[in-house]
């Protein structure tokens, strides 16, 4: 996005990247659909950022969901915003937009280098690692767009912040965002493996949330979790709720009906509608909690998912922490490195899925062009 920027103003750009091919992590996001932003108003999108929200704000205005979404539509994706405001391409996909995309890159002469790993220079002598061995470069402004900790495979490895904490730089240590958990599930929640257990309330610390979460072999992973993960990566107890559109006086008295010879599945399944999947989890996480009617109600209603840990870094879908906004100025500029600007995940905000996270990079991006073309322009 920042190529894009500054090419348009009409200079020459190169962009080094590490990896064999471009935007891969773009490439992985798609395989979810390509949510690119969410349709709702800035001011509304602005505050749902977790964290950098005001360090944000101007980027976000100067480049909004809207603008996001006229730009995925002239380079020819047909667009959809799904019940939640969610935009994705109708391709449910990121390789005919990032074809396209880089196409029109090519077509304003920037110069993409793959297998260029930088590796030293914040500005000045730029050095990288090449398949023809080292390598130095130099330009009169550099923009440094080095993604964020997670899925270090796809070229995010993070290895900028130890030559940027070299060079004197602060960073704010990467935690894993938008990730899943990790419990130590009884052989008996195996055959629900996969199922999702949908529309329950989640909380965790004075986050809560709506969704949906998967049960998995090795934990919980699904929207609603991300939701909740910087109270999750904090420690605080998730609390779901398996039936959030009844009260727990409602629970009560469905539960006070007459069971007969019912089993107790049959029964809670008939009166309350709990499918086997939220049956499981009931019987997992509250057995010594249900003695009574009452306690079931209230384990119904907030029932306590214990987990050891929180997945790490190389399974979340993004992550917290980097280079904190103190380091630079409005502009993204490097505040002791005139010529020098930073964008995207590689800045330390954070935010829930829901394209919050690409629709930042994108405006970071735009952002720090804008400010290298004035800079160029002196
Ligand atoms: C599974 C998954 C699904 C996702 N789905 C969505 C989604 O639907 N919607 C959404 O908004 N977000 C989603 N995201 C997050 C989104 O993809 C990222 O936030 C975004 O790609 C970050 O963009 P970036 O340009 O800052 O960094 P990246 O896309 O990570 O790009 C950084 C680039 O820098 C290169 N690099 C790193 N170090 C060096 C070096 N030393 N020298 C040279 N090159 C280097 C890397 O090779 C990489 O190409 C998803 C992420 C994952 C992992």
């Amino acid at each position: 996005m920042t190529a894009e920027t500054i090419a348009q103003a009409g200079y020459q750009v190169d962009v080094f990247d590490a990896k064999p091919t471009a935007a891969r992590k773009f490439l992985m996001a798609g395989k979810s659909g390509l949510n690119l932003t969410m349709n709702r108003p800035t001011e509304d999108i602005i505050a749902a950022y977790w964290d950098g929200r005001d360090a944000l704000a101007s980027a976000i205005r100067g480049f909004d969901a809207q603008a996001v979404m006229g730009w995925a539509e002239n380079l020819g994706q047909s667009l959809f915003t799904g019940p939640t405001g969610r935009v994705f391409p109708k391709a449910m996909k990121a390789s005919p937009l990032l074809r396209a995309w880089l196409a029109r890159l090519s077509g304003l002469g920037v110069n993409l280098h793959t297998r260029w790993r930088w590796r030293d220079g914040i500005g000045g002598d730029m050095v990288f690692d090449t398949p023809q061995g080292g390598q130095t470069r130099r330009a009169p402004a550099v923009i440094f767009a080095l993604g964020g900790a997670s899925w270090p495979d796809l070229g995010s490895d993070g290895n900028w912040a130890n030559i940027f904490a070299s060079a004197g730089l602060p960073i704010t240590p990467f935690a894993p965002s938008n990730m899943g958990l990790i419990c130590d599930w009884s052989v008996h929640m195996q055959r629900h493996f996969g199922a999702p257990l949908k529309s329950i309330g989640l909380s965790a610390g004075d986050l809560h949330t709506r969704g949906e979460a998967v049960l998995t072999k090795t934990g919980l992973e699904g929207g609603g979790i991300y939701m909740l993960s910087p109270a999750l990566r904090s420690g605080a107890d998730l609390i779901v709720d398996l039936l959030p559109d009844l009260s727990l006086g409602d629970v009560q008295n469905r539960l006070a009906r007459p069971r007969a010879k019912q089993s107790q599945s049959n029964f809670l399944r008939k009166v309350l509608g709990l499918d086997a999947v939220k049956q499981a989890l009931l019987m997992e996480c509250a057995k010594r909690a249900m003695h009574t009617p009452a306690d079931l109600a209230q384990s119904i209603k907030a029932l306590r998912v214990p987990y050891t840990a929180v997945q790490g870094l190389p399974r979340a879908i993004s992550s917290a922490g980097g280079l904190p906004f103190a380091a630079l100025d409005a502009n993204l500029g490097l505040r002791d490195h005139p010529g020098v600007f930073c964008a995207g995940e590689m800045l330390d905000w954070d935010a829930p899925t829901g394209g919050y996270l690409l629709t930042a990079c994108f405006a970071t991006g735009v952002m720090a062009g804008k400010a290298a073309v004035d800079y160029l322009n002196g």
